[in-house]
């Protein structure tokens, strides 16, 4: 008899109790919903500009390829990263995503008997992944909205086996200073795994803003990981990647599913990175939009976080969900973040100036309605 089957009672430790990570609704729907046709959406921190158009013409040129399986070693894509990298393409591991990298580092090494360091306000993959196989999760508190880092080493015990940082942080958009970095990289203890999450990392203009890659060879146990989600504009092909240590990353690969990235995100991945002048100017908007919506922000007597991304989270100083389905009426999609702890906040992803127009215009009405 099936009946009064709990499959909970039997699922692998830590898995019933996971919170599904909550998607935003698909905007067709949303939009259906509203009644409107002309919403924008800076909700996920793509790349507003979306990607260069040279990624769509490699893209087209790989339509017929798609009833073959594609290259489950990623060679090409691994060996053009590894060139532009100045790393060998034995350190690379290829993500569905980043991700997908993600969770293979802490399936690679935590069990139940583990636990897994990452800060207040992180991004919430990496809890997810925590759970997913029964280790526990350790959430350091926060200071000033930013990761404590010597909080962080404090809590380092026998059982740890992986500490997540993320340079800039989602959603808060804090960033580490170099020395600060360096300090931390010193006090984790060498047999602890330290993931250093860039997915933001081509947008940081700060000069105190240190590069990961410095210290993959004084720390064999770093990792890095990056996407193509972000300023590369691909979110929708899944693509990310670590780089490691040769020894780490052949671990990754023995648990990571042959065909983990198809051949249209290898093939747009592949074109996406000859595009250095994509990636400058998709910065350099960014970080001009991003100046402006800080100045307008303050006009307005809002206070926001200051963001090394391209998106920044803004404080309405009391719940903002109500600020949050003003905008949405008015066609402005953004991010709430109370499942981050930040019940005050939203976070908005810089659009193009078209789309921070609109956004502007919305706040300024939801303020005055209010
Ligand atoms: C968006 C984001 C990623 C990227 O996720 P993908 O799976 O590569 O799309 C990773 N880490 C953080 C902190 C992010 O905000």
């Amino acid at each position: 008899m099936s009946e009064g089957f709990d499959p909970g009672m039997i699922a692998a430790p830590g898995v019933a109790g996971i919170q599904p990570y909550q998607p935003g609704k698909p905007i067709q729907e949303l939009e259906a919903e509203l009644g409107i046709t002309n919403s924008i959406k800076l909700a996920s921190n793509e790349n507003p500009r979306g990607p260069s158009p040279k990624v769509i013409k490699a893209i087209e040129s790989i339509l017929p390829e798609i009833p073959r399986y594609p290259d489950g070693g990623g060679i090409v894509l691994k060996r053009a990263l590894g060139a532009k990298l100045a790393v060998e393409s034995e350190q690379i591991t290829l993500g569905n995503g980043s991700n997908d990298v993600l969770e293979l580092v802490v399936r690679a090494f935590a069990t139940e008997h583990n636990s897994v360091i990452f800060s207040e306000h992180a991004f919430a993959v990496y809890p997810l992944a925590t759970q997913a196989v029964g280790a526990r999760s350790v959430v350091v508190p926060a200071k000033d909205w930013a990761h404590d880092l010597e909080a962080m080493v404090e809590v380092i015990t026998a059982e740890t086996r992986v500490v997540f940082i993320a340079n800039p942080n989602n959603p808060t958009g804090t960033w580490i200073r170099k020395n600060e970095l360096e300090k931390f990289l010193q006090a984790v203890p060498s047999n602890v795994i330290i993931v250093l999450d860039e997915a933001y990392f081509e947008y940081v203009m700060e000069a105190d803003y240190p590069k990961g890659i410095d210290y993959l060879a004084p720390y064999p146990n770093l990792v890095l990981t990056r996407t193509f989600s972000k300023v590369y504009g691909l979110a929708g092909l899944r693509v990310g990647y670590s780089i490691s240590s040769e020894a780490i990353a052949d671990l990754l690969n023995r648990i990571r599913q042959p065909f983990n990235v198809n051949s249209l995100a290898q093939a747009a991945a592949l074109a996406a990175l000859q595009d250095d002048d994509y990636v400058e100017q998709s910065k350099k908007l960014n970080h001009a939009e991003l100046q402006r919506l800080y100045g307008e922000f303050e006009k307005m007597g809002l206070s926001y976080i200051e963001s090394a991304g391209n998106f920044v989270s803004v404080d309405f100083g009391r719940p903002a969900n109500e600020i949050y389905d003003a905008l949405l009426n008015q066609g402005v999609i953004v991010r709430p973040v109370a499942n981050y702890g930040m019940p005050n906040h939203l976070r908005i992803t810089v659009g193009i100036p078209e789309e921070n127009d609109r956004l502007l215009n919305a706040l300024r009405v939801c303020l005055e309605d209010s």
